[in-house]
């Protein structure tokens, strides 16, 4: 098995400089430049794609001995922050897709999930999502559809009502029942290429924010073989891979809003001090208010990242309870700390925030930061985690 911690402590430090600067450049020159227009159109960010695709981003947390860049989750977290920086549509499909990829690097241990991943790191493939389904809504730990396994091969069909850019996907992983007789929540992760899936869209995305991730419904019906099939339940894959993965780049993305706002935020207050020079503008006490927020989200994630390297390796530690929890609230903190950062940026900047016509504008940042709290309701994972903590023993140290 490759093991995303091995990789994150081994990967140059030239290598990881280089995913974090070209993930910048793209996102405040390219990302920022479609960011708007994406938004008002609630289109694919393709031009950002394209560039992504263009400098190999898409495969660098893929092992160097498969063709990828073998960069860290600390390097994609940062390179999630900086494209959602300039356009949150991008930085969020940028984490959905690694979130994907770390799935099948760490626990993709076969000859078909090797070779899918040297295509991934060769074509520079994108990689979806269909955890949601119609019948259970973002009770993502329980399935309705399921594998139905006939000699080496098997289907599938599943009513996905989100799958995040599924026109522009070229692979998705699926959850899904181990099998029809298997209790809801017996789940397995597969894998299937657009060779081996159909779609039918079911619904259209039209929200009130994050509208360039194309967060479509979908009727998907898949055949493969066996293999395809993630070995490890989807209990203890989501344990130790998904949720914390996902719960850190969901965080890294709306780490980047906030700081957009706050850089926002920055510039007016700026301009007025210019207008009045001498004195400080009335404005900066919330700048600073939406500065002190912003901090507070960048520190909660560098100790998840720090607990996620720190657990790597031993699936003890990364299913205990305790480590769950740390994910849990992480997810739920940042995702009401980035709208508070942006409402703090937009009462420092007065009506120029509100307005959609200004430099300050913060309409977008505002109505994306909403979209945090509902992926996978905070709570819901409130409630799973008090749940959890009337079974929880007291660590017996502060750094565990
Ligand atoms: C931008 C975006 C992109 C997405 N992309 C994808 C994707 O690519 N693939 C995919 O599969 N899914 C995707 N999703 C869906 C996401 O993963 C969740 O499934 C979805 O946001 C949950 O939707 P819901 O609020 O309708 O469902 P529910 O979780 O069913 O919640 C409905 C309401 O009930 C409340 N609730 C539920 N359970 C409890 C409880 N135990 N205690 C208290 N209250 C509770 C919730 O807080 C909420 O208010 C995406 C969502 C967004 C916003």
């Amino acid at each position: 098995m490759a093991e995303l911690a091995p990789a994150s402590v081994q990967a140059p430090a030239q290598a990881q400089t280089n995913v974090v600067a070209r993930a910048r450049s793209i996102g405040a020159e390219i990302a920022a430049r479609h960011a708007a227009d994406v938004d008002r159109d609630g289109r694919f960010p393709s031009e950002a794609f394209d560039a992504l695709r263009a400098e190999k981003l898409l495969g660098v947390m893929i092992p160097v001995e498969l063709g990828g860049g073998g960069a860290s989750l600390f390097d994609v977290a940062a390179a999630c922050h900086a494209l959602a920086r300039g356009c949150a549509a991008t930085g969020m499909i940028y984490a959905m897709h690694q979130i994907q990829i770390a799935c099948l690097v760490n626990h993709g241990d076969n000859g078909w999930h090797r070779g899918l991943m040297e295509r991934i790191a060769a074509g520079q493939l994108l990689l979806g999502s269909a955890t949601t389904e119609a019948e259970t809504g973002g009770d993502i730990r329980n399935s309705v559809c399921a594998v139905r396994a006939e000699g080496d091969r098997f289907t599938l069909a599943k009513n996905a009502s989100v799958i995040s850019y599924g026109d522009q996907s070229d692979v998705i992983l699926v959850t899904a029942r181990r099998n029809p007789d298997a209790p809801s929540s017996d789940q397995v992760l597969v894998v299937v290429t657009k060779d081996d899936y159909r779609l039918e869209k079911t619904s259209r995305w039209d929200a009130m924010g994050m509208r360039g991730t194309c967060s479509d419904g979908y009727r998907l019906e898949a055949a493969g073989v066996i293999d395809q099939i993630l070995p490890l339940s989807y209990a203890d894959l989501s344990a130790q891979t998904m949720l914390p993965v996902t719960h850190i780049l969901w965080s890294s993305t709306w780490l980047g809003i906030a700081a957009d706002a706050v850089s926002r935020a920055r510039a007016y207050v700026r301009s007025e001090a210019k207008r009045k020079p001498g004195t400080t503008p009335a404005s900066a006490v919330r700048l600073a208010e939406a500065t002190a927020k912003l901090q507070q989200m960048k520190a909660v994630i560098l100790a998840a990242i720090r607990q996620y390297e720190l657990a790597c390796g031993s699936p003890e530690r990364l299913t205990s309870l305790s480590f769950a929890t740390a994910m849990g609230t992480l997810k739920v903190t940042t995702s009401e700390l980035v709208r508070e950062v942006v409402e703090a940026a937009i009462r420092t900047c007065g009506l120029a925030g509100y307005r959609n016509d200004t430099p300050y504008s913060l309409g977008r940042h505002l109505r994306d930061a909403h979209s945090a709290a509902l992926m996978i309701g905070n709570d819901r994972i409130m409630s799973h985690i008090s749940t959890q903590l009337l079974v929880q023993r007291d660590g017996s140290g502060a750094f565990e």
